[in-house]
């Protein structure tokens, strides 16, 4: 039998977390290098103190606990404090603190898998200060530095961010990788002339055309691949008057998929689309990569293990991808890594009403400490 977390500590803790920078609304605003997220940091290393164990900081701003008697190779489990600006109490945040809760707990039963914990709270995951480097900051800085070769393994317990997991009835999730996102600019170019004098026959008008590719993007990605989701959230119309034909028009169309072959057939099925309209329209198309994401595959044993204790814990579950990115897929490759999703209410993410039941994050936490004690156990048997 492994030792029981403590919900209460789990849930007061989290409160306690979600005070700095807290809104009137319930959520946080606490953007990585804000008066808020630095004092939640001295406030989240008092803490791992309080519990006995050994706080410290790398050059970047990362956090880490680990038991005063621990040596590595580390199991390495956390997320991030900062949070985007008006976010949930959750995103990121619940990763800590049940690394925290964990470790504590582990600690306090002297339980050998203590010795080889590190808990982990990542510089500025989200980006969201202008001064940023566009997110993922420490874990990237901590990947390129050197404890990263005593990391034998990285778990990051997280919530949904989504509704897929709450409408299936599940209770965890098994992360098994993150989608790969690309993104195509599609410039359509016609002919700016006088939009009342030419006759409606004779144009070459760009924004029909790029209106055209717009509406056609869902069936693009949904015949390429269902599970994929797609967005055109940039279009831009040249010159932009009323009185003018636009001679031009661009679109940003960005495709999330969990393999590259998808991707590839959904830019395929874009470039065929935009010609043919462009055809229509009397107008040139041209289709060009804005940039690429690949995916992150997380570590297939981990992912068996992950799902061994899920069916331990009795609770629904089932494999998936995240649809978001996350440290996981920076220190995927690096070290084996996986993650496990908690549901979240309504799928409601980055915005103050971020929710998920008390009896669901008691349980994903419970499913962290079971998570480290099998690996424990694994890398002892294995040395
Ligand atoms: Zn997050």
């Amino acid at each position: 039998m492994s030792p029981r977390i403590s919900a209460d500590r789990l849930l007061a803790d989290l409160d306690a977390l979600a005070a700095f920078g807290g809104r009137p609304d319930g959520g946080v605003d606490r953007v990585a290098g804000s008066a808020a997220d630095l004092a939640a940091r001295d406030w989240l290393a008092s803490r791992i103190e309080d519990a006995g164990c050994l706080a410290w900081r790398d050059g970047i701003g990362n956090v880490f606990g680990r038991h005063p008697g621990g040596t590595g190779p580390w199991l390495l489990t956390g997320s991030h404090t900062d949070s985007v600006p008006g976010g949930g109490r959750l995103d990121g945040a619940y990763g800590v603190i049940a690394a925290l809760e964990v470790l504590r707990t582990l600690r306090e039963a002297g339980h050998p898998a203590a010795l080889t914990l590190e808990i982990v709270s990542f510089w500025d995951e989200e980006g969201a200060s202008p001064a940023s480097d566009g997110g993922l900051v420490g874990s990237t800085a901590f990947c390129a530095g050197d404890h990263i070769s005593d990391i034998a393994a990285f778990v990051e317990l997280h919530i949904e961010q989504g509704p897929r997991m709450e409408a299936a009835g599940l209770e965890l999730g098994v992360v098994e990788g993150i989608v790969g996102i690309d993104r195509h600019t599609v410039t359509l170019t016609g002919e700016t002339n006088h939009a009342g004098t030419t006759p409606m026959h004779g144009r070459a008008d760009a924004a029909r055309a790029a209106a055209q590719v717009l509406v056609q993007v869902r069936e693009i990605a949904a015949a390429a691949d269902p599970g994929m989701v797609a967005n055109v959230g940039c279009v831009e119309v040249l010159p932009g008057a009323p009185n003018v034909i636009p001679g031009q028009a661009r679109l940003v169309v960005e495709f999330r998929a969990a393999t590259p072959a998808a991707l590839e057939t959904a830019a395929a099925g874009l470039r065929a689309h935009a010609a043919l309209v462009a055809e229509e329209e009397n107008c040139v198309a041209l289709v060009e990569p804005l940039s690429s994401k690949p995916r992150s595959r997380f570590d297939p044993a981990l992912c068996d293990l992950l799902e061994k204790v899920c069916k331990r814990l009795g609770a629904p579950f089932e494999r998936m991808v995240s649809f978001a990115g996350h440290d996981a897929g920076v220190l995927s490759r690096h070290a084996p890594t996986a993650m496990v999703f908690v549901p979240s209410l309504a799928g409601v993410s980055h915005a103050p009403a971020e929710h998920t039941p008390d009896w669901q994050l008691t349980q994903g936490c419970q499913a962290l400490l079971e998570t480290v004690v099998s690996l424990a156990h694994r890398e002892g048997e294995s040395q």
